[in-house]
């Protein structure tokens, strides 16, 4: 290793030990600074004259010029009125302010005197100055007292060692009351902070809910909205504001009372959004009536149509002359069972009937007489069929008829009681009586039919009934066809 380098080494490590002094002073110089504040704080309000100059202390140490000289004179100055605070009497140290024209500020806990405290201070100006100080410590804890309040073993505690500090004499018992004092204080403080985290808490709890019910009323409806949206950012900025003034500030005292301004600030704008809320609910409920009016109409309109286009329906269904189900009607319900029937397979029987001679009854009696036939052989099919059966007029004095869920066995029973049954309704016609007959052709729908080939083959049956005499009903089995089973009324 040369020289030289050795040299730069020990330039080095000098360098890195000068700076770890330096920092070492400056925390140190800090800390010295912070204690010479607090101290100044603490003996503060005894002397106007004194409280100005550590005002002056306090200033230089935060401007951070301390001027050596100028210290000098200072600590000379505040030397003279320690001085002259020691011809004071006891009485009078302790005193309330009041008595002095100029406001004073609260007496600190171990204002001025504290280091008359000391081991070994025993002569008998000591000795009445840490009376004093005892007296002075007992007031000051009643005022405490006065202030906050404690459990309640922890206040008779402190009431005893109050009467104590200001009434005994004895120092033994004194000095151990005066160690219970920071006791005392320290449960003081812990316990404000508890309470006032309680009330934090409290307060936390209540504008959460308040929150939540705002969040909750701000349904879609405009203006609403943005009002309950403003009161939102209202509160939160609101408690954004308490947050940092807790974090800065370390008077409970003060923290309640702003806690209570942003509470009150809060009701204020949760009031006025409350009027506008029930201005709001006003005109939109007046909105709500006017449009549920205006929708009963159209309902009523609407319906009104409705009924209209039914009836309009249900005339272009229906056949004028026999009030049965037309041609139409029957196409659309043809196609509805077939499809029907395609799906499920269920038996499904159609027939179709046709009055015997009719034109006779024209000729012999008039057109008006063959319409009142029409008319009331309509009615008794309709009155003589199950509901589930359907009937319609096909045209002139055919009829066609649809029987589901009926196998054509069962469909040919109610067709022939039909046909037994017109056929012995007593007409009158110019005074003598007629009787009115029909033919009728049945067949069960099966497999491969369409709408067209089951209509034809009833229709064949009709005709096989008409040859073998009129009066009677056929039925055409199309899996043997040809083989018609027959029900001869004549
Ligand atoms: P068949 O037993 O072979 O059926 O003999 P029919 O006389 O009933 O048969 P045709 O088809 O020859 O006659 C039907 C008559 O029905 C002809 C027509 O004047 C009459 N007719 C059709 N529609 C109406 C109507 O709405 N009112 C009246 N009064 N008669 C009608
Ligand atoms: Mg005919
Ligand atoms: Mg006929």
């Amino acid at each position: 290793m040369s020289s030289d380098q050795s040299w730069k080494e020990r330039y080095f490590q000098e360098l890195e030990a000068a700076e770890h002094r330096e920092k070492h002073w400056t925390a140190e110089r800090n800390s010295l600074e912070r204690m010479l504040v607090r101290t100044c704080l603490a003996a503060e309000g005894q002397a106007p004259e004194l409280d100005r100059l550590l005002a002056r202390v306090r200033s230089d140490l935060r401007k951070n010029k301390v001027d050596v000289d100028g210290w000098k004179a200072l600590q000379e100055k505040i030397d003279r009125q320690v001085a002259l605070l020691d011809e004071v009497p006891a009485g009078k140290a302790m005193k309330r302010p009041g008595l002095s024209a100029e406001p004073e500020a609260e007496p600190k806990l171990f204002a001025g005197d504290e280091l008359d405290l000391r081991d070994g201070a025993s002569d008998s100006g000591s000795e009445s100055q840490r009376l004093r100080i005892a007296r002075r410590v007992g007031h000051l804890l009643g005022q405490l007292l006065s202030q906050v309040s404690l459990e309640p073993d922890a206040e008779t505690r402190a009431r005893n060692l109050q009467r104590a500090l200001l009434s005994s004499d004895n120092w033994e018992e004194l000095r151990d009351g005066l160690n219970q004092v920071a006791d005392l204080i320290v449960a003081a403080v812990t316990r404000s902070q508890r309470e006032f985290e309680g009330f934090l808490k409290r307060l936390d709890e209540r504008l959460e809910v308040l929150q939540e019910h705002f969040f909750v009323q701000s349904s879609a409806q405009s203006g609403r909205q943005a009002a309950s949206e403003a009161l939102d950012r209202n509160i939160r900025e609101e408690i954004e504001l308490v947050g940092r003034h807790i974090q800065a500030s370390d008077d409970l005292q003060g923290l309640k009372q702003s806690v209570s301004r942003h509470l009150e600030f809060i009701g204020q704008a949760v009031g006025k959004f409350r009027v506008e809320e029930t201005e709001r609910e006003k005109m939109l409920s007046e909105q709500l009536l006017a449009m549920q009016e205006r929708v009963a109409v159209m309902e009523a309109h609407s319906e009104q149509m409705q009924g209209q286009v039914r009836k309009e329906r249900e005339r272009a269904m229906t056949d004028l002359l026999t009030q049965l189900p037309n041609r139409e009607a029957w196409q659309e319900r043809l196609s509805f069972e077939f499809n029907r029937w395609k799906r499920y397979q269920y038996p499904l029987t159609i027939g179709v009937m046709d009055i015997d001679l009719f034109k006779r009854v024209n000729d012999s009696y008039g057109h008006k007489a063959g319409d009142r036939v029409l008319q009331l052989v309509a009615r008794e099919i309709a009155s003589r069929l199950r509901t589930t059966d359907f009937a319609a007029r096909f045209g002139g004095e055919e009829f066609v008829l649809l029987f589901p869920e009926t196998n054509a066995d069962n469909a040919l029973i109610v067709m022939d009681k039909l046909r037994a049954h017109v056929s012995a309704l007593p007409f009158h016609f110019g005074g003598s009586p007629v009787t009115i007959t029909f033919s009728a052709g049945l067949t069960a729908f099966t497999p491969g039919d369409t709408e067209e080939t089951v209509f034809d083959r009833a229709d064949r049956a009709l005709y096989l009934a008409k040859g073998a005499g009129r009066n009677c009903v056929r039925v055409s089995q199309r899996a043997s066809a040809g083989i018609l089973a027959t029900i001869t009324g004549a």
